[in-house]
């Protein structure tokens, strides 16, 4: 068995298993997450079963981050309460991820709502910003990016 033919995104995708899903198109589709943080949690998943960030090619990052966009102002416009959205996306399992298929979640959100984010921010030293920022700015340039 292929780790496709396991994927719950791709078995949505083309119906085998059933999703509410209030759009779609021949890219990318929302649908409303199984266990939502508040009414109206949503998740725009690319089609094509890709897992990792660093494999969404990036017209269909960008394609996925437009339709995050327009379900948060569906949101918004709805009769759900939505006084604020958060888009969040994991990647990896450090980070939560836990469907091995890109999604980015858009969620309703309003105060009191019992959503929280636990962190434990740290103090950083303007030396600190500056060391970090250049272990980046060398990833970036290995990568073939550079600022102009
Ligand atoms: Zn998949």
């Amino acid at each position: 068995m292929s780790e496709i033919k396991r994927c719950v995104f791709c078995a949505v995708s083309v119906a085998e298993l059933p999703g509410s899903i209030p759009y779609e198109d021949a890219d990318v589709f929302a649908l409303m997450d199984l266990h939502p943080v508040t009414p109206g949690h949503l998740m725009i998943i690319p089609r094509r079963h890709i897992s990792s960030l660093a494999d969404l090619p990036p017209e269909l990052g960008q394609k996925l981050f437009s339709v995050g966009q327009q379900a948060a102002a569906a949101l918004r416009a709805s009769t759900l309460r939505c006084d604020g959205i958060n888009l969040w996306l994991s990647d990896g399992e450090a980070a939560f991820q836990e469907v091995p298929h890109v999604h980015l979640h858009v969620i309703p959100r309003f105060e009191g709502d019992q959503f929280s984010i636990q962190a434990n921010h740290q103090h950083a030293t303007r030396a600190d910003l500056e060391r970090t920022s250049e272990l980046v700015r060398v990833a970036f340039a290995r990568l073939g990016h550079r600022s102009e």
